[in-house]
């Protein structure tokens, strides 16, 4: 550069911004971290960019690396303290837990959940996330997971389709079926680069069931996903744990492991995502209940998160709603898919109830 901006010039213009950064980045702050770069040469401006270029109520900020979480931690530590509801300097997320054969319950009727869903995000160790990621590395990640992939055996074995292969048709069948990422048009990944050269290096791997399924280099580098129909959520955590601990060791034989943080646990490119990174949802039907006025309140009330029946920023179809954990840090693997489990029987309750006429008022939990 000829010659270099104060960070008082450089400061974005957040007037009328609802993000978590522009309530968090002081211009002391900025000024203290602006000229700072990772090993990566991520930049703090390169992981603020979505809160400069969106004026919603989104969290705004993204690591372009493991690294960014440690070079950017005054900013980063106090968004992760917001969106994870208390997280100080002395908190620690817990060990992994994956042991299936301790949850309670788990096993849905039918009637009311259509199917089961469990996905955590893992990157690369060594490699920068998805928005500053380049071509290179991004064939390289995917070269090193699918070469790792290629090692599971019985149910889990599988095949890698990447997008670049697959016709259209193909592509969309496998979107409506919740199969496959769409290519994201959310503020996220744009405004943060990471779609960049798609679908270069994008695809997915599955089992022939379509019951284990990994996505290459979407919003993170890697999602491991369990899904089947019906309602044995039980089913679905122990394929998810029994997966993710065979691709572990498969990465390990080849030197490879996840970025991963004694703090936060497995690191992800959106902070939302640290810890377990794990969001287990299930389909669940609920033709009364979501007519409920207090149906929202509810649902928040359980410490769970509602999205449509095609994801995140879609609507729900036929009343069937994608009902999944809210947080992803703080707690175990096993403890999130408790509390979905717990949630979701008490929803079913609450359907029933109103099926018959009887009111639900002793239910409703106390707004979280
Ligand atoms: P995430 O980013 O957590 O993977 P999205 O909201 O982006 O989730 O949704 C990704 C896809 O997964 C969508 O097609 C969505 O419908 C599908 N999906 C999520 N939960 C379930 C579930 N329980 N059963 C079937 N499909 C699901
Ligand atoms: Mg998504």
């Amino acid at each position: 550069m000829p010659f270099e901006f104060t960070a008082a010039q450089n400061f974005p213009d957040y007037t009328g911004h609802k993000c978590m950064v522009a309530r968090h980045l002081t211009p002391q702050m900025y000024e203290q971290l602006y000229k700072l770069k990772t090993v990566n040469g991520v930049t703090l401006d390169k992981c603020i960019q979505p809160s400069v270029d969106n004026s919603g109520r989104i969290i705004g900020l993204v690591a372009g690396d493991p690294e960014s979480y440690e070079v950017f931690k005054p900013l980063f530590d106090a968004v992760i303290n917001e969106k994870h509801l208390g997280f100080g300097p002395e908190d620690k997320h817990p060990a992994p837990d994956l042991d299936a054969s301790k949850l309670r319950g788990g096993q849905f009727p039918e009637q009311y959940v259509k199917s089961c869903r469990i996905r955590t995000g893992r990157g690369v160790k060594g490699f920068c996330f998805p928005p500053s990621i380049n071509r290179a590395e991004r064939r390289e990640v995917e070269r090193i997971v699918v070469e790792a992939l290629s090692g599971l055996t019985g149910d889990l074995a599988g095949k890698y389709y990447p997008l670049s292969k697959m016709t259209k048709e193909e592509e969309q069948q496998l979107i409506n079926d919740h199969f496959l990422f769409q290519k994201p048009t959310g503020h996220l990944m744009v405004n943060s680069g990471a779609v960049r050269d798609w679908p270069d290096a994008r695809g997915i791997w599955h089992n022939n069931e379509k019951t284990f399924l990994i996505w290459l280099n979407e919003e993170d580098q890697v999602r491991i996903i369990a899904m089947q129909h019906g309602g044995d959520l039980k089913a679905v955590f122990e394929r998810f744990s029994r997966g993710i601990t065979e691709i572990a060791r498969l990465m390990k034989e080849k030197g490879h492991e996840w970025s991963w943080s004694e703090r936060f646990g497995f690191l992800c490119t959106c902070p939302s995502n640290l810890g377990t990174g794990m969001r287990a949802s299930v389909h669940l039907q609920l033709h009364k209940l979501s007519k409920d006025p207090r149906f929202e309140d509810i649902v928040f009330g359980l410490q769970l998160q509602k999205r449509g029946t095609g994801g995140e920023h879609t609507e729900a179809v036929d009343d069937v709603y994608d009902i999944s954990n809210r947080a992803r840090l703080k707690k175990t693997e096993r403890e999130f898919v408790q509390l979905l489990i717990d949630g979701v029987e008490k929803l079913i309750e609450m359907e029933k109830r109103l099926e018959q006429g009887q009111s639900i008022d002793d239910l409703v939990p106390a707004k979280a």
